[in-house]
């Protein structure tokens, strides 16, 4: 086995199935061969061309797991095998940010696999070993491949901080909110309002817990909220764009906690600024969180969270063209797509 394939992004979103060279590791890597890599948000972004950090030619993929092949100089050589997901955030390893188990905000900047330096998309890839996490016996490949949709909503939960009988409105249906909801309720969460467009996904909302759906191209957010509106103790803008950040303003309580976790586009404005002071608010953002990942298979583990009915579809790596086009397409039929390799 000297090569294998990769799925490339080379233009505006256009993907092409290429060989690759199979790298070997290096002192402190694993070579791993994946299983299943996500297709996230984020990709959609990357493949439009809109991400800031993304160029092209680059092998796609942020969320992907697998089983060890082979170990580097080093690396203890009985991981060969061990099945594992991988984080995505490759820091320096020096900065005080990656010593304290915060890559994602490394002071060399962003490094990240399938952001800009090649990811998951492919079936063979040099990963660092402390970037591994394991997976349980009974968390499947599938399920850890959909991957930042279970980190990314830990982070925001953590950073923002819910505690018992908060109102926590989630403004957006993809399927970090869907996640999102989950967590919050692990955290004993009160009333959970999720507001989005794509009926399909506001369904599954509901099915996964949430008290209340507002489809927002039905009814207004604050009509639809009824006294929920101003009492909602916190609120997480996942869309990322000015108007739903200047509605978790407006629509969050005093002292509320509002949280920017959907990616922008760039910067964001045409706020209402003064909602800060008049409601005493608190405004937080997160990315990821490389320690959380542990803490996310436990859930999974315990069943206390439920990734399964999220991923809508499966598409084998040879299928990249055809899966980007699909889901280009079919906005509203998709929830979670993933790469399933076998
Ligand atoms: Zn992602
Ligand atoms: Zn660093």
């Amino acid at each position: 086995m000297s090569s294998c394939r990769a799925a490339v992004w080379t233009g505006i979103n256009r993907v092409e199935v290429q060989e690759r060279t199979v790298p070997a590791p290096g002192p402190g890597e694993v070579l791993l061969r994946v299983r299943a890599a996500g297709i996230c948000g984020t990709d959609l972004h990357i493949l439009s061309g809109t991400h800031p950090q993304a160029k092209p030619p680059l092998v796609p993929g942020h969320e992907f797991a697998g089983e060890v092949f082979r170990t580097g100089e080093g690396v203890d050589a009985s991981l060969t095998g061990a099945r594992v997901g991988v984080d995505s955030y490759r820091g320096c390893g020096e900065c005080p940010y990656c010593r304290s188990g915060n890559r994602q905000l490394c002071e060399k900047g962003t490094c990240e696999f399938g952001i800009n330096i090649d990811g998951g998309w492919q079936e063979y890839l040099v990963v660092p070993v402390e970037n591994l996490y394991d997976l349980p016996d009974s968390v499947s490949y599938l399920e850890a491949g959909a991957g930042c949709v279970l980190n990314c909503p830990m982070a925001a939960v953590e950073m923002v901080g819910v505690d018992a009988g908060d109102n926590v409105l989630i403004l957006g249906d993809g399927p970090s909110s869907l996640v999102m909801l989950q967590l919050v309720r692990i955290k004993g969460a009160g009333k959970i309002v999720v507001s989005g467009h794509r009926q399909r996904r506001l369904k599954l909302a509901r099915e996964l817990g949430a008290d209340q759906v507002i489809n927002t191209h039905e009814s207004g957010l604050t009509d639809a909220l009824g006294e929920l509106a101003g009492r909602m103790h916190v609120v997480v803008d996942a869309v990322g764009k000015s108007e739903t950040l200047a509605d978790a303003l407006m629509v969050a309580g005093k002292r509320a906690r509002v949280h920017l976790f959907g990616l922008p586009e760039g910067p964001l404005g045409d706020l209402p600024m003064d909602e800060f002071l008049w409601k005493e608010l608190t405004l937080t953002g997160s990315t990821g969180a490389p320690s959380l990942w542990p803490a996310a298979m436990e859930y999974l583990q315990q069943g206390s969270l439920n990734v399964s009915p999220i991923i809508s579809h499966r598409f084998s790596l040879e299928q990249a063209r055809e899966a980007v086009d699909y889901i280009l397409s079919n906005p509203l039929r998709i929830v979670k797509a993933v790469f399933e390799l076998s």
